[in-house]
């Protein structure tokens, strides 16, 4: 779980990081962890990159402010075995699928795209 940590008189705009190809999964979006953590230190951004997929989260007036960690972790973990429990679909798309649901719950913009490309825009509140 990403706990950035700043001084009060700094402003953050948001974060990036990496999600490691652990168990040779490539192009893994947002975690609930990530969710919570980017909703609440209200980042304007946040982006993550999994090898062959980079997305972006952010923030307008209308995202949610404030969200329960445990509550948002526990239904990304949720979603994710229900889109990836027959494993109709590769795991990457699951966590795609499971950041959609959440990405509009909580009226954040989202882009994504390959490192090597353009993010496009999937979702604008
Ligand atoms: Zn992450």
């Amino acid at each position: 779980m990403l706990k950035p940590q700043f001084d009060r008189e700094q402003k953050i705009v948001g974060t990036f990081h990496t999600h490691p190809y652990k168990e040779g999964w490539l192009g893994i979006t947002f975690s609930g962890e990530d969710f919570a953590s980017a909703i609440n230190t209200q980042e304007n951004v946040s982006v993550v990159h999994g090898g062959n997929r980079i997305a972006a989260l952010v923030r307008n007036e209308k995202s949610s402010k404030l969200v329960d960690g445990y509550d948002i972790i526990d239904l990304a973990d949720a979603l994710l075995r229900r889109y990836y429990s027959k494993k109709l679909i590769p795991f990457e798309e699951a966590a795609l699928q499971m950041n959609i649901n959440l990405w509009t719950i909580h009226e954040l913009a989202f882009y994504v795209g390959a490192p090597d490309g353009q993010l496009t825009l999937r979702y604008k509140p």
